[in-house]
């Protein structure tokens, strides 16, 4: 294949995808007849019917003839991506995680990058969610049919060079043609800079992040901690094993998350939603007047009864009983478990990885403890103002635009911690201190949203309302079949 290709048009870090859709675009070849060319025999003789639809992986191009990917581009590029994906992730090799797993399944890029027909390894890394070489906040999902294009080499989710199956380009280089792709951008994150600088060594002290919620900025030298506490050795010490099958502990770790979500949930009861406890009772307990429809939804009360439902992933909104605030506090009898049920994965993946990085020597219980509480507390809290900030829009739209679930991805998206700690060897206390670092960029201001009970008069008349919760109109109004499906409707209106 006598290719038009110029070594120029490869940059440093530069992923596969963007050089075979440059390669795609100069050649007018289509992705398919490239792979037809490049792939290895193996992949040759595989007899595919439904070839054009073949996903191929372009973190190890194994499908490819690493000697024609050669001839193509004079440059090995097999070895060149192992080499990026390698030197990016040099401070992260003591983690358990493959290397694979800090990066992107999807794909991420920087619409000024993309321009210039340039996509990095960098886009791709998960510790970085804005572009390194101009500041910008990544895309990631498809602006045309809004989904989520998988980072592969396919024909299934791509469509014509630097552009997506729906037709949407990213960039349109029909007039300038190949003109501007040797243009060269130089980093400009400080954090990304000081990653790359292999300075970025943690002499000594230890880190704890997982790749879903971490980031460059809070791990650079100059992200202040937030939070800080030294452990002195002589406690309860955990293994791994204890962490699997300790009932003890498991229990002693729920509770404690308990404590931690009641903490959050006074915090924001008592301070942020002081002037609508009567609000939240009434959706709550499904308060009525007889004889009239349930009143309306205060957005403030809104917010929190769904906050607490998909945080703790309960089943219903309403709550069953009328002391609501009680919750559950006999987890943690089978295995591990926490009642903040939707974090409950993230915060595991943490505490193992911190019990297993020991290597078989015990931690103390009370460090467990405290990343469980640090994680929760922020996250929990994190949460419910991003429920705040959309809690109008979905009693006014429904799920149309956003739901529950949806948002709650978002704030785990935006959502940064990671931990730093070190042994200290003193000559009577032998301890080890904890750092937390945090970063939030959800908004915190509380939105002004109309609350329907703003009035005295309003607040008082629900304090006489009667509470139609299912178990009791089943008791009180067996035959009323009305009046069960109204509510019946209403509950179906508002659970999901
Ligand atoms: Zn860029
Ligand atoms: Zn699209
Ligand atoms: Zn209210």
């Amino acid at each position: 294949m006598q290719a038009i290709w110029r070594n120029e048009w490869i940059h440093e870090y530069e992923t596969p995808w963007s050089i075979f859709e440059k390669l795609s675009f100069a050649n007018r070849i289509s992705r398919g007849n490239i792979f037809k060319f490049a792939a290895n025999s193996f992949e040759k003789n595989k007899n595919n019917p439904k070839k054009d639809e073949r996903k191929i992986d372009l973190f190890s191009l194994k499908s490819f003839d690493e000697t024609i990917l050669e001839t193509i581009f004079e440059v090995n590029l097999v070895k060149f991506t192992q080499q990026s994906l390698h030197s990016l992730t040099i401070p992260l090799h003591s983690h358990r995680y493959p290397v694979t797993s800090w990066f992107s399944k999807h794909l991420r890029w920087c619409s000024e990058c993309i321009s210039y027909g340039h996509h990095s390894w960098l886009h791709q890394f998960k510790l970085l969610d804005y572009c390194p070489f101009h500041n910008t906040k990544l895309k990631e999902t498809c602006p045309k049919c809004e989904m989520n294009i998988p980072f592969i080499f396919s024909n299934r989710f791509f469509g014509n060079a630097f552009s997506c199956k729906c037709g949407f380009q990213f960039a349109d280089f029909s007039n300038i043609l190949w003109e501007n792709w040797d243009t060269k951008f130089k980093i400009v994150d400080p954090a990304t800079l000081l990653w790359l600088s292999k300075t970025f060594n943690f002499e000594g002290i230890r880190t704890l992040f997982s790749p879903e919620s971490a980031s460059l900025n809070i791990l650079s030298d100059f992200h202040p901690y937030v939070s800080m506490k030294t452990f002195t050795q002589n406690n309860i010490k955990i293994l791994i094993d204890d962490f699997y099958y300790s009932t003890q502990f498991n229990k002693e770790l729920y509770n404690n998350n308990v404590n931690t979500f009641q903490t959050v949930d006074r915090y924001i009861r008592k301070k942020v939603l002081r002037n609508h406890s009567n609000c939240i009772k009434q959706f709550w307990q499904l308060l009525k007047n007889d004889g009239e429809d349930f009143p309306d939804i205060c957005p403030y009360a809104y917010a929190y009864v769904n906050w607490r439902k998909t945080l703790l992933k309960s089943e219903r909104f309403y709550s069953s009983d009328t002391r609501s605030s009680v919750v559950a506090r006999s987890g943690g009898r089978y295995g591990y478990e926490l009642l903040t049920n939707a974090i409950t994965d993230d915060i595991k993946l943490l505490l193992e990885e911190y019990v297993l990085s020991s290597k078989g020597k015990h931690v103390n219980k009370d460090t467990l403890e405290w990343i469980q509480e640090q994680w929760s507390y922020r996250f929990s809290l994190a949460f419910f103002y991003d429920c705040l900030n959309c809690a109008n829009d979905i009693l006014l739209y429904g799920k149309k635009h956003t739901d529950w679930d949806k948002i709650l991805m978002s704030t785990k998206a935006n959502f940064k911690i990671a931990f730093k700690y070190q042994e200290i060897k003193g000559k009577r206390d032998k301890g080890i201190n904890f750092k937390m670092y945090y970063e939030n960029t959800a908004n915190t201001k509380i939105p002004e949203h109309r609350c329907p009970n703003h009035s005295l008069k309003k607040k008082r008349a629900i304090s006489k309302m009667k509470s139609y919760l299912p178990a009791r109109i089943f008791m009180d109004y067996p035959k009323n079949y009305e009046l069960i499906n109204y509510v019946s409707s209403y509950i179906k209106k508002h659970d999901y």
